[in-house]
């Protein structure tokens, strides 16, 4: 196989720099991209020798530029990884109209905005892979979490409706949920919120951005193309209950 082209959004902290290292253990030409960060980032570049993009994935003209300049510098982008996500938690009562935009736009989309930039060549070379990166809170909803909740179980459905579109093309659709991972958007809970959700975890503890990756190389394998419209739940058994 000549080395594939895969790019992850949010790529260099957390699930996604976990995602962008395993890929690039496998073979893979990685582009992490990143919104802000400038100090994780460049860390994370000069630690793993992986080519680093900035851009907004909400902003769907700095998406299409982005990923014209990602094939430009490394070839034609086979596998996409949407993990790009935020959270602005707060109950219904204080939640405010910029919150709710913002988890929408970052978490779903830039999953359009992405997808869309990358859709066309994949079509046209008969081969791609996409995966989304959900949440176990899209599937079961969470308190003071009517933005993410809403925002990821978009991305479920945004999954099985692309995925049929690419089923007869070659390209796969799939999603994943993660439950609880051990990464800074988790380190932002409170502890003692953090006890009681570990304490309905069957495995008792926190997931790792590892774990989450290797759902991730399952599902974008070249030998995985009977796959697509599914989510994987990766949770330590949470889902269960
Ligand atoms: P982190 O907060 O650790 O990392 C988020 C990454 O996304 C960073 O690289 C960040 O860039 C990037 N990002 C954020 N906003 C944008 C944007 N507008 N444009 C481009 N990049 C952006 O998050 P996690 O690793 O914890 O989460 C990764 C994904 O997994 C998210 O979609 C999250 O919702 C999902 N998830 C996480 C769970 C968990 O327990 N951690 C559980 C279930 C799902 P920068 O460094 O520049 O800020």
């Amino acid at each position: 196989m000549a080395e594939r082209v895969a790019i992850v959004t949010g790529g260099t902290r957390g699930i996604g720099a976990a995602v962008s290292r395993m890929l690039k253990d496998k073979g893979y030409k990685v582009a992490a991209t990143y919104a802000g960060n400038d100090a994780a980032a460049q860390k994370f570049k000069a630690e793993t020798g992986i080519a680093v993009y900035k851009f907004d994935a909400c902003d769907f003209a700095a998406c299409q530029a982005g990923v014209a300049q990602i094939e430009k510098d490394l070839g034609p982008a086979e596998v996409l990884v949407n993990n790009a996500g935020i959270t602005r938690d707060s109950t219904m009562r204080r939640l405010t109209r910029d919150m709710w935009d913002q988890v929408i736009d970052t978490n779903l989309g830039s999953c359009f905005n992405m997808s869309k930039a990358v859709w066309e060549g994949m079509n046209t070379r008969g081969f791609g892979r996409i995966v989304n990166i959900g949440s176990i809170n899209g599937q079961g909803g969470q308190y003071g979490q009517v933005n993410y909740a809403a925002a990821k179980s978009g991305i479920h459905g945004f999954t099985k409706a692309l995925a049929q579109e690419g089923a007869s093309k070659g390209i796969t659709v799939n999603a994943i949920a993660p439950g609880y991972t051990e990464t800074d958007m988790v380190a932002a809970v409170p502890a003692n919120v953090l006890e009681k959700i570990v304490a309905k975890i069957p495995v008792g503890r926190l997931g790792k951005a590892d774990e989450i990756a290797r759902g991730v190389m399952f599902l974008i394998a070249d030998d995985a193309g009977f796959i697509t419209g599914s989510t994987l739940s990766i949770n330590g058994g949470q889902h269960m209950y």
